[in-house]
């Protein structure tokens, strides 16, 4: 075993010792000093022993499984880059890469067996982020210890805000409108993000204050395109607020004291286990659209966005969940998906986004089946109103 530690050191766990010969051939090649075992347990010995920076796991062992030792090796606290093989087939290999990812490993990708000396070379030069994964934003607010007492001093001295992400057509790139995202800005000059506190406003029954300041700070703030192209503006409603029943009247109110039409205003909704009064969710779920507003029902094709509720809700849009955008280019699961979920969209009559387009792939992809708009970090990032008011455009669509 070597103890040169400036170099990269790749662990592989495969049971076909050949197999696992030539990786560590492979990576040789590239500079790393290798070790491989075909044993589970020698494994997991080496990992916490030898600190490897990258390590290869087979899904196909002799005795045990590859999603065993995945498991087994998210309880080491392992930070190493992570590549999945597998002669098993895609569906598997993406099935393991999100249950590695879900428990805080550092996924580097997956590869198809048989693969090329080429494609294994080329994932082991990307440059990884270190440390472990950030794990889901319950565990985060605990880390940073945020309470409904601050959430409360917060909302008193009006410090929450928004920034603005631009949404585009797929037809030519012209914007079409912003997502409102709510932001808390913190001392330190960080900015915690919503996952974290409009889950603790929900929890502490604070969420209908927290909705109307960040509604409060978007409106006053927009971004200039929106009042000089009458553009569409979407703000996130939590399910909860549906129970407020003083809000649509308010928000009315609100779009009258900034020259909003109601038909600017989309309300994205995303669904939970909370929606639990149908009767009572269609009833002002109705009223809104009465009064002009459009419904968008977010992450669509995730959590629990059913059909059940697409049909019977009165949605005018749909928002495709991005966690099959984001994987587009890269999986042909998320491909038949996106294409499907599209086209139901359309059929429904419903204005369908796609969101999370982090490369020209996908947005090629996107305009080529049809969707109607797009939103992500390719096109651009949530920013505050100065920058989305300076924002140039998307200049792909000038060349492609
Ligand atoms: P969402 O409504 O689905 O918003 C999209 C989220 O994806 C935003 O995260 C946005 O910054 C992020 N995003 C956009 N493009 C990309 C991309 O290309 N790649 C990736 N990886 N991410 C992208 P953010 O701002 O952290 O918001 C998270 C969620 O918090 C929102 O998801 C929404 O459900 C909720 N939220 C935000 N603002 C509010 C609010 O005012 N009220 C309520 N009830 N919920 C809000
Ligand atoms: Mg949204
Ligand atoms: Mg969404």
């Amino acid at each position: 075993m070597s103890t040169h530690t400036n170099r990269k050191r790749l662990l592989v766990l495969d049971d076909e010792k050949n197999v696992a010969e030539t990786i560590c051939m492979m990576a040789g090649a590239a500079e790393f000093d290798t070790e491989h075992t075909c044993d589970a347990g020698t494994f997991i010995e080496k990992v916490i022993a030898w600190k490897p920076t990258h390590v290869v796991i087979d899904l196909q062992l002799g005795d045990r499984n590859g999603i065993e030792v995945i498991h087994s090796l998210g309880e080491t606290g392992c930070d190493a880059a992570l590549i999945i093989v597998s002669g098993l087939g895609g569906r598997i290999l993406e099935a393991s890469a999100i249950a590695a990812n879900e428990r805080g490993l550092n996924v580097l990708g997956t590869l198809a067996k048989p693969f090329s000396r080429k494609s294994f070379q080329s994932m082991l030069a990307v440059e990884v982020p270190s440390g472990r994964r950030t794990l889901n934003p319950a565990k985060r607010s605990i880390e940073l210890d945020v309470s409904d007492q601050h959430l409360v001093a917060a909302l008193k001295e009006e410090r929450l805000i928004a920034h603005f992400q631009p949404k585009i057509s797929c037809v030519d790139g012209e914007l079409v409108g912003f997502e409102c995202l709510a932001r808390w800005p913190q001392p330190n000059g960080g900015m915690l993000p919503p996952d974290i506190f409009i889950a603790l406003a929900e929890k502490t029954g604070l969420i209908d204050h927290v909705t109307r300041s960040v509604y409060t700070y978007a409106l006053a703030n927009l971004p200039d395109q929106v009042r000089e192209r009458g553009l569409k503006v979407a703000l996130n409603l939590s399910p909860l607020n549906l129970g407020d029943v003083l809000f649509p009247r308010w928000l009315l109110n609100k779009c009258g004291e900034h020259g909003l039409a109601p038909s600017q205003i989309i309300l994205e909704i995303t669904e939970t286990a909370s929606m639990d009064r149908p009767l009572a969710l269609l009833e002002n779920m109705t009223q809104f659209r009465i009064q002009g507003f459009h419904l968008s029902i977010d992450d669509f094709g995730v959590g629990y966005s059913s059909l059940i509720q697409l049909a019977r809700l009165p949605f005018s849009e749909m928002k495709v969940d991005q966690m099959f955008v984001k994987s587009l280019a890269t999986s042909d699961e998320s491909q038949k998906i996106v294409t499907s979920v599209v086209g139901l969209g359309k059929s429904m009559g419903l204005n369908v986004v796609a969101e999370g387009v982090e490369d020209a792939w996908a947005l090629g992809f996107l305009r080529d089946i049809g969707c109607h708009e797009a939103q992500g970090y390719f096109i651009a990032r949530p920013m505050d109103s100065i920058a989305a008011t300076e924002w140039k455009g998307c200049s792909w669509f000038a060349d492609n």
